[in-house]
Parts: structure tokens; C-alpha cells; sequence
């Protein structure tokens, strides 16, 4: 009988170390994607500063030449693209200031009311994506987040507060990859606002821009190191990426719109240097494109002859005409207006200032390997293949990033 009862005592060590081990397996092959984006970070900055940890990323990940932004090269148009996967014609954040003629409301980034109101957002962000496919996500900061998409946010959400140190920001991203696995995000976005302001006042080239890059890299080192020591590390994904690039700019390649048109013939006018849309008032429309169109460094389309390349103007919230500046031009509304003095974006996309750099590393993504430049669209279904979740339907495409992933 004694027999038995070890013989029965064996059989359920066996039975349990076998429940264990798959247990254990499932949670050591549940994949984390960990990706964040430094605003204004272009993509040759790691040629001009000193990136070490940036560098050392090249080795044991992927970088790709360059991950191009959408039009207008814009912080909220492109962080959002980032997320939805979609042009900003159909994910609706045109701009980062705009009337919604859908909505007879007006979205501002700096209004918390408007930022956190859906029905200015359309498409589904890569937190709601998971969310619904019962994959826990974290936005820390991400462009969208405060705003519930189909009732839904992300289950570790931070209001957008550019006061908090970036150490912080480091330490509070790892502390919610401590969590107990139960808990844990397999998704987490976060955001730096820099390079993007130092590189507007002091110029890409600037000396104090090119500290900051060599600062944000040794904070990248310090994440690293941390994700590093996490003992589950080796199913960790980790994106870094940014929203646009910059452009140099001086204060004598300056033009000022009340120069070259009458404002009183604008019924309304959406964005900021170099980038606008413009709603003419009706008996002004002819003559407002005329002159817009006969202005030298500016380029001026009606929205329905915008380059099919920009993917830009189909939505309604696009005004009559896009006027951009050329490269190192600035456009002001008015004289009064004063302009950043060193750095702008917003160009065309085409504009190289305007790429941004993307570097990954992770049990999904090969090592040791130089990727050709991709589109920021494109990371959505990128994330969403490695969290092995099924995407909604998107622009960007799967098959742009599968060269750098095994
Ligand atoms: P811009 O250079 O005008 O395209 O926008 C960059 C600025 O957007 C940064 O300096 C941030 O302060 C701001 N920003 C970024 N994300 C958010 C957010 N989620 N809510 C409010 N402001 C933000
Ligand atoms: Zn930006
Ligand atoms: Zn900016």
C-alpha cells in the first residue's frame, strides 16, 4: 500500500513539473514590444554627436536607414500615424492645431479638453489593437492616449506632463515591466519631447542640439542596461524611433503670408511654419491660389491636387489649398509672428531633414543588420506581427519591415 501511495505521490510530481514547465514556457515566450519615440530625432543626428549606446544597437539589432514621417511632418499627425498605421488623411489628426468642419470644433494640442475628446481620432491605435485581443498595453505619453477609443485605453495610461524628468519616465517604463507577468504590459509606447525643442531654437547643427542627442543616448544606455538586467530580458522587443526630423532655418529666409495675400480673404487657416491648410472665402478662392501659386519657396495645391505621394488632402478636415514652405524657408502668418530661430519641420517628406532614425533589438528582430529606410506607417503592423496580434486594416505594410525581422 506504502508503494502505492509514493508510486501515486511520483506520478503527481511528474504530472505538476510537467504543468510547471509549460506554464514556465508560455510565460518565457510571451513576447514584449517596449518602443520609444524621441521627438525631432533625426536621423543623421547619431552622425554629427557622439551615440555610443545608439551604435552598440547597430550590432546587436537592426537600424534602418531612416523611418520616414508622413505629411505634414508634424509631432501629432506622425506620433499618431505611428500608432494607427494610417495616413493622417484617414486617421484625422491632420495637424497639430485644426478646425474639424465635421465637428465644428477646434483641436488643439496644448487643450487637454480637445486632446482627450474621441471624435476627433479615427482608426485603432496599437494599444486599443491589444487591448481587445486581451494584451495588456502601457502609453507613457504617447500622442492619443488620453482620448478613450472605443471605450478603450490602454491599461497603464500617463497624461501627457512634459515636466517629468526623462530619468523618471526611464524608471517608471521598467518598473512596469517588474510588475508580476500577471499584470505586466506586453505593449509599452513612451516619449521624450527632446531633440525636438533644443533643436528648434539651436539649429540640427547646433552644439547645445548635439549635447542633448549625446545626453539622450547615454539615457538610452541607462534604459538598455535596464532592460538588460530584467530576467525575462530575452523577450523584449525595443523600438526606438521619433516622429520627424529638423531642418535648419535662418531669419533672412523668412516669408510672412500677410506679404504675399490679403488674410482678409482667408475664411480660416490651419497649422504653423512651414506648413498650412487655408479655407478661402468664396469670392477670394481664384485669386488666393493664384497668388499663392505664383510665389517663389513656396509650394501651393488645391487639396485635391495635392502629389498623390503625400497621401494628403482627402479628408474633409483638409482646407482649400496646402501651402508649405521649400527646404530652409520659413512661412509666418505675419511679421508680427516670430518664427523658431534655429530648426523647422513640417516640409515635405521628401525633405531628408525630415527623416527620423529607427533602431531596433529583440528576440524578433535580426542582428548586426542595416535595413533601407521605412515608413512610419509601417510600425504598426510590425508591432502587431510581433505580439502576434491581429491587425486592423491599415496603410502602412508588413511586408516593408520583413527584412528586419528572423
Ligand atoms: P511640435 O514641435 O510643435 O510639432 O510639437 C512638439 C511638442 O509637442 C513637444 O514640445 C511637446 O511638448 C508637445 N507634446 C508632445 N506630446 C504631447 C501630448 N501627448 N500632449 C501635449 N503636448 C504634447
Ligand atoms: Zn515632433
Ligand atoms: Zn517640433
Amino acid at each position: 500500500m506504502a508503494k502505492f501511495k509514493l508510486l501515486f505521490f511520483f506520478i503527481l510530481l511528474f504530472a505538476g513539473c510537467i504543468n510547471l514547465s509549460a506554464q514556465i514556457d508560455t510565460i518565457q515566450d510571451k513576447p514584449y514590444v517596449v518602443m520609444l519615440s524621441m521627438d525631432g530625432f533625426r536621423w543623421d543626428y547619431p552622425e554629427k554627436a557622439n551615440t555610443p549606446n545608439l551604435d552598440s544597437i547597430e550590432k546587436i539589432g537592426v537600424r534602418a536607414d531612416a523611418c520616414i514621417p508622413c505629411f505634414p511632418t508634424k509631432t501629432f499627425p506622425n506620433h499618431y500615424s505611428i500608432a494607427t498605421g494610417l495616413y493622417p488623411d484617414n486617421h484625422g489628426i491632420i495637424f497639430n492645431q485644426f478646425f474639424a468642419s465635421d465637428l465644428s470644433k477646434k483641436y488643439t494640442v496644448s487643450n487637454r479638453v480637445s486632446v482627450r475628446d474621441s471624435s476627433f481620432y479615427f482608426g485603432e491605435p496599437i494599444w486599443v489593437t491589444a487591448e481587445k485581443q486581451g494584451v495588456k498595453s502601457a502609453s507613457y505619453f504617447w500622442v492619443g492616449s488620453e482620448a478613450a477609443h472605443k471605450n478603450i485605453f490602454p491599461t497603464y495610461n500617463y497624461a501627457y506632463d512634459g515636466s517629468v524628468s526623462f530619468e523618471k519616465r526611464v524608471e517608471d517604463v521598467i518598473n512596469l515591466l517588474k510588475l508580476p507577468e500577471k499584470e505586466r504590459p506586453q505593449l509599452i509606447m513612451w516619449y521624450i519631447q527632446e531633440p525636438d525643442g533644443i533643436g528648434h531654437n539651436a539649429g540640427p547643427n547646433g552644439q547645445e542640439t548635439l549635447n542633448m542627442i549625446t545626453y539622450l543616448d547615454s539615457l538610452v544606455g541607462i534604459f538598455n542596461k535596464k532592460i538588460n538586467e530584467l530576467p525575462f530580458h530575452k523577450n523584449i522587443n525595443v523600438i526606438i524611433t521619433s516622429d520627424h526630423g529638423m531642418g535648419e532655418i535662418n531669419k533672412e529666409k523668412t516669408l510672412y503670408l500677410d506679404k504675399i495675400i490679403d488674410t482678409s480673404w482667408i475664411q480660416y487657416i490651419d497649422g504653423a511654419n512651414p506648413v498650412y491648410s487655408i479655407e478661402a472665402k468664396d469670392e477670394f478662392y481664384d485669386t488666393l491660389y493664384k497668388k499663392l501659386t505664383h510665389t517663389d519657396q513656396i509650394k501651393a495645391w488645391k487639396k485635391e491636387d495635392v502629389p498623390e505621394r503625400l497621401h494628403f488632402g482627402k479628408n474633409q478636415r483638409v482646407k482649400d489649398f496646402i501651402v508649405v514652405a521649400d527646404s530652409s524657408w520659413s512661412l509666418l502668418i505675419s511679421s508680427d509672428k516670430s518664427a523658431y530661430s534655429g530648426g523647422a519641420h513640417g516640409y515635405d517628406n521628401r525633405n531628408k531633414d525630415m527623416h527620423a532614425i529607427f533602431y531596433a533589438y529583440g528576440p524578433a528582430f535580426k542582428r548586426n543588420h542595416k535595413h533601407k529606410a521605412i515608413n512610419n506607417i509601417d510600425i504598426y503592423p510590425l508591432i502587431c506581427k510581433i505580439l502576434e496580434i491581429k491587425p486592423a486594416k491599415v496603410d502602412g505594410k508588413i511586408e516593408k519591415t520583413s527584412h528586419m525581422v528572423k
